[in-house]
This record gives C-alpha cells, sequence and structure tokens, in this order.
C-alpha cells in the first residue's frame, strides 16, 4: 500500500490529510470521510492504491463535455471511496466505502488502463464515478 501523497504531521498521535479540503485529522487505525485513506503505523496510506472498482468505454457525449471532441469515444475508470456525500448519486453501490470494508477493487497497473484505452480506440481517459481525487495517488 502506498503512503499518501499529502500529508503532514500534527501531533504523535494525529496526522492531517491533505489531498482534499476535508483535510481529515486521523488517528492510529482511523479512515477518513472518503473511506480510503487510514493512518497505519503512524503514516496515512491510500488503500484504493493500484485498484479499480470500474472500467467503461463510453461515447463522450455521455458525459458533461458535450462540445469536447464530439463524437469521440472515452475510457472511464474509477477507485473506491469518495469524499463527497450526494444524495443522489448513481455509483453509491460501487464507489462508497463502509469503515469496515476490506474491499477496494481489483487491481489494475495504470498502463493498462492506457492500453485498454488506446485498444477501444478512446481518446480521452476520465476519473470518474467517484470523486477522482481519491485516486490521487
Ligand atoms: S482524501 Fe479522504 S482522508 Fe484525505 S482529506 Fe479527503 S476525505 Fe479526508
Amino acid at each position: 500500500m502506498k503512503a499518501a501523497l499529502l500529508q503532514t504531521c500534527i501531533d504523535r498521535l494525529h496526522l492531517r490529510c491533505g489531498v482534499c479540503p476535508h483535510a481529515c485529522v486521523l488517528r492510529e487505525n482511523q479512515r477518513g470521510k472518503c473511506g480510503v485513506r487510514e493512518n497505519q503505523d503512524g503514516i496515512i496510506v491510500a488503500l484504493n492504491d493500484g485498484l479499480a472498482v470500474a472500467k467503461a468505454v463510453d461515447p463522450i457525449e455521455k458525459k458533461p463535455l458535450k462540445r469536447f471532441m464530439p463524437g469521440t469515444m472515452i475510457y472511464s475508470t474509477a477507485a473506491a471511496g469518495c469524499n463527497l456525500s450526494c444524495p443522489w448519486c448513481q455509483n453509491h453501490a460501487i464507489v462508497n466505502v463502509s469503515p469496515s470494508t476490506y474491499y477496494f477493487g481489483y487491481p489494475v497497473h495504470p498502463e493498462a488502463h492506457i492500453v485498454a484505452a488506446k485498444k477501444a480506440r478512446a481518446k480521452s481517459l476520465a476519473m470518474t464515478y467517484s470523486e477522482p481525487t481519491v485516486a490521487l495517488e
């Protein structure tokens, strides 16, 4: 598991995650609001690093990018966890992680996403379905 890219030590027992504006302060074994960053032995780790919970190829018009490269396909993928709590979320079943969850997706090397996108002739890639900063690492 990879250490979260942005974190600071507050004191002997607490770390602050700097990956998103929630700036969660985490004590040992505590997870942040996103459910995928946890203080383990004095380091915040990204529990979803290198893992995906979804991937798909769609017409770009399905995204809120109507006038961006119209007529092309986009490759989408998602990491588990989300730092938002939108009551209308259409993807809660795949992205939300409860404090007791220990499944964070299946392994996918970052290059494999690019290979799959090229194979599908997708012109663009999106981190989507969950809020993208949860996949920062
Ligand atoms: S990424 Fe997660 S742990 Fe870090 S500040 Fe945002 S919600 Fe909190």
